[in-house]
């Protein structure tokens, strides 16, 4: 399996070194939507879908004004999931399973763009955001329009096997598994992939910042502001921090964690 770390919704909310911990104030930051393509003996499959087409046509019927303020979105069609798997030669159809960590705005976004693809999940966070009467963050981070369609939705309990000390692993496909980290929404998982010897956990929003998994973990100002805003159980997320803190100390020479946003972990494996 061969994995390609593409950037599918640059961001560059206000803050400068409040958001990236390094440089000036002034400057807008930079945040990425880590997504992976893998491509397997049998089709490609996504992890994650950054924005889509129609979020970057059409940002006002599914992107909130709100979180358009905070997060700054570019709106690059060339960015988006579809773009990103023509340009390196496959066409949209190929993509026959997509993996979500989760199901906020900028990671479901492209689902739209790949109608016939298997969706897999948790099934407690696809519950979670079709759940009717939803409110408040729900209602940001939820936007049905991204998948009014009915995509191919394969949830998956959080029931299953043990992985490096997390449990409740599901293998959604040969070698890529569902590793549940709940805490930044009800649902919220990990992906795992396995490439050759090694594992790649994309971890999602999980954490944002890379310093996070630090022995003496450290986090910009801002970047902890957002997270404390957009957490649905906040004992589930610190503690599901220390695992991963854990899981670098303990197995750092076995796995690699990425995250979904922050740039500099892209950079290292793109
Ligand atoms: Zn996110």
């Amino acid at each position: 399996m061969k994995a390609h770390h593409l950037n599918c919704g640059t961001m560059r909310p206000f803050g400068g070194r409040l958001v990236t911990g390094e440089g000036s104030y002034l400057r807008a930051a930079e945040l990425v939507c880590h997504v992976l393509l893998l491509e397997t003996d049998d089709g490609l499959v996504l992890v994650d879908t950054g924005l889509g087409l129609g979020d970057v046509r059409r940002p006002d019927e599914t992107l909130m004004r709100r979180w358009r303020l905070m997060s700054r979105p570019v709106l690059d069609e060339a960015e988006t999931a579809v773009r990103r798997v023509e340009a390196l030669g496959f066409a949209a159809s190929d993509v026959t399973d997509v993996v979500l960590t989760h199901l906020d705005l900028d990671h479901g976004g492209g689902l739209r763009d790949f109608p016939n693809a298997r969706v897999h999940l948790s099934a407690e966070e696809l519950a979670a955001a079709t759940r009717p009467g939803r409110t408040g963050n729900d209602r940001v981070r939820y936007p049905d329009g991204q998948w009014r369609h009915g995509p191919r939705w394969a949830p998956h309990e959080a029931t299953g096997d043990e992985w490096f000390g997390f449990s409740g692993v599901r293998e959604v496909r040969p070698d890529v598994l569902l590793v549940p980290l709940f805490g930044h929404t009800l649902g919220h998982t990990g992906v795992a992939v396995r490439l050759g010897d090694r594992w790649l956990l994309h971890a999602g929003d999980s954490f944002f910042f890379r310093g996070e998994l630090d022995p003496r973990p450290h986090c910009p100002p801002a970047l902890t502001y957002m997270q404390g805003r957009m957490e649905a159980v906040r004992e589930l997320r610190l503690a599901n921090q220390d695992r991963l803190r854990e899981l670098v100390r303990e197995h750092g020479d076995s796995v690699d964690v990425v995250n979904a946003h922050d740039p500099v972990l892209l950079r290292r494996h793109a």
